[in-house]
């Protein structure tokens, strides 16, 4: 199953629960560079006022990410939780939407009676994204100087650095000792 369509006009107004099991294969193509290492849990309600369709829901899974510090690929699990608020969009809706500019950016919309769930768990996938990814909290990042990976490897530039560094206050303190004689 690659299509996850909500029927809006087959929704039963008592609302109904929803369970799925994202194939990852057909969402990671169009994740663009995020990649999953495992499909996506996604359970929720959906409930239907008129026209308006609210949907509860929680995903899970996990994203293979790249560290921000030490650009290692990494496992990163991940849970989000959400409620979205559709409102169809028909052409004889939009000059009401002009007057509802402010409930227009928070709803989500629908087209032909129809809820695309892929689409809502791609921008959920997305929105759950840490802008800095870091494999591990303390993660030591690469090295400026010879670009190692300072978690797995140890590398002398930083000491050999501090050491350049005393040698030229070691001279100066020996110039101005001598200019003072
Ligand atoms: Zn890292
Ligand atoms: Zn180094």
């Amino acid at each position: 199953m690659s299509n996850f369509w909500l029927d809006v006009a087959d929704l039963p107004q008592g609302g109904r629960k929803l369970q799925y099991v994202f194939d990852f294969k057909g969402l990671n193509k169009r994740l663009g560079d995020v990649k999953l290492a495992a499909p996506v849990d996604f359970h929720g309600e959906v409930y239907k006022f008129n026209e308006q369709v609210i949907l509860k829901g929680e995903i899970s899974s996990v994203l293979r990410l790249s560290c921000s510090r030490c650009l290692e690929s990494f496992s990163y699990p991940f849970q989000s939780e959400f409620v979205l608020d559709y409102f169809p969009k028909e052409e004889e809706l939009l000059e009401e939407e002009k007057e509802l500019g402010e409930k227009d950016l928070i709803a989500s919309h629908y087209t032909n009676n129809r809820i695309d769930l892929s689409a809502t768990v791609r921008e959920q996938i997305f929105l759950s994204i840490p802008i800095k990814p870091l494999c591990l909290p303390q993660c030591k990042g690469l090295c400026l100087e010879c670009g190692s990976n300072l978690n797995v490897s140890h590398c002398d530039c930083f000491t050999e650095r501090i050491d350049d560094r005393l040698s030229v206050l070691k001279k100066l303190k020996v110039e101005l000792k001598e200019n003072k004689k």
